[in-house]
């Protein structure tokens, strides 16, 4: 099959890297990809936004195989763009379909989807610019902590969790009146907040059936002991050691089949990647947020323990087969430990050298926010690296995960050193 992935993250490389070991891969193209996926397959200068130039691409090539790795463009419609067009009859696209995207798109509808189909979340309301002073009336009805969340993509910071009322009725101003968040906070969603430990969950379905991949646990915050600023993430563990069996049970029955069903009794085509964030509160679980696509750095560790043929995979989802593949998978641990740019993630530089890519052993480097440039790898990005390794528990995984990372460099490199300190 000839393969084009859209992305330039780690997640893309690590696409990238376990799609070129397939057999079933003829030729491997990633726009607009990074130093690592030069490496594995050839970049391609394409914006993931430039849908008539990904399509001219796609004919030019032969492409068979579309894998959309961000959400942007499944939010604007890549999908049904491709699907729509007689010349692209034939392209397979993992991804959703625009009415399947707006699950991440936007967060009303997603509560909307989990009301209708019975699917455990927080309670809510929304609210926008007309009904301001009633959401103010409904934040003083909540306990705090305060959960205002924006309805639309804002790069993951359109959350806002709030102590104090009157903070969170300022705050619900500035978002509604003086759109903090652009038009993504046209519209707010107010939630309960829940109190528990937070885990993900990946599922790929053609719209019917279902596979569910490895958990993973990511680290989203800058400082060590989860504090400071959000960030893309800063590392992951997978699998999640408090996902027994038991928990597992309650989230496939509960939440991701009511999630495939409901997809499919909505007549929404979904052929793509589910990235369930969930909390679990003493021993339920509950939904945060859907998003439509796998997560960052959460790929680099549930990838790496995929068996099976990955191209083979995709392509059945694909064509709404999935029922015919077997997922395997590899029951060691995986982590990674994500190398930033020193002030991420906040203001940063860019075009520092990266050495000692080539002492790694028995680890994966995958290149997040990486270029090359006169024959050097470069930083490119606030987030650079992610170092992915195996162990037979976290703690294995992690010693030989930080092992590598110090065989790495970079003016202003930063990494959290503390990951998995919250699962004793
Ligand atoms: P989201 O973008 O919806 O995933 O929210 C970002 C983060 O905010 C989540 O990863 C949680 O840590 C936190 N969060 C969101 N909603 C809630 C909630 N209802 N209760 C507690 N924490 C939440």
């Amino acid at each position: 099959m000839k393969i084009l992935i859209l992305g330039s993250g780690g997640r893309e490389h690590t696409f990238a890297y376990k799609i070129a070991q397939s057999p079933k891969c003829e030729k491997l193209y990633i726009a607009p990809g990074n130093a690592g996926t030069s490496n594995v397959g050839e970049n391609v200068s394409l914006n993931v936004g430039d849908f008539s130039g990904i399509k001219d691409f796609i004919l030019e090539k032969n492409i068979d195989l579309l894998i959309v790795g961000p959400e942007d463009p499944l939010v604007k419609g890549i999908t049904d763009f491709c699907k729509q067009d007689t010349q692209l009859k034939k392209l397979l696209i993992v991804g959703p379909s625009k009415r399947g995207a707006l699950l991440e798109g936007s967060k009303e509808r997603a509560k909307e989807f989990m009301l209708i189909h019975q699917i455990p979340t927080a309670a809510y309301e929304s609210f926008t610019i007309e009904s301001l002073e009633a959401g103010k009336t409904f934040l003083e009805t909540l306990k705090p902590p305060y959960v205002l969340k924006a309805d639309g993509l804002a790069a993951g910071k359109g959350v806002l969790i709030l102590n104090d009322l009157a903070e969170a009725k300022a705050e619900l101003e500035n978002m509604l009146k003086n759109q903090k968040f652009g038009e993504a906070s046209a519209k707010v969603v107010i939630e309960e907040f829940l109190d528990g430990i937070e885990l993900s969950v990946f599922v790929l379905t053609d719209g019917k059936n279902y596979k569910i991949l490895p958990t993973a646990k990511d680290y989203k915050r800058i400082g060590e002991g989860d504090t400071g600023l959000n960030t893309g993430g800063m590392g992951a563990i997978s699998p999640v050691p408090f996902a027994d069996a038991q928990l597992m049970q309650k989230i496939e029955e509960r939440i991701v089949k009511p999630t495939v069903d409901g997809l499919a009794e909505e007549n929404i085509d979904y052929k793509g990647f589910i990235f369930i964030g969930l909390i679990k509160v003493g021993d339920e679980p509950y939904v945060i947020e859907y998003n439509v696509r796998m997560g960052d750095p959460e790929t680099e560790v549930v990838l790496p323990r995929v068996e099976s043929d990955l191209v083979e995979m995709l392509a059945k989802a694909a064509e709404g087969k999935l029922d015919e593949v077997n997922l395997e998978i590899d029951d060691r641990a995986a982590t990674t430990v994500m190398l930033v740019s020193g002030g991420y993630p906040e203001a940063y530089e860019k075009g520092k050298e990266i050495t000692g890519i080539e002492n790694v052993e028995d680890a994966i480097v995958f290149h997040a926010g990486t270029t090359s440039k006169d024959g050097k790898v470069v930083t490119n990005g606030g987030r650079v690296i992610a170092v992915t390794a195996f162990g037979e528990d976290y703690k294995q995984a992690l010693k030989k995960s930080y092992q590598n990372v110090e065989k790495l460099q970079f003016d202003k490199m930063y990494f959290r050193k503390d990951l998995g300190f919250d699962l004793d």
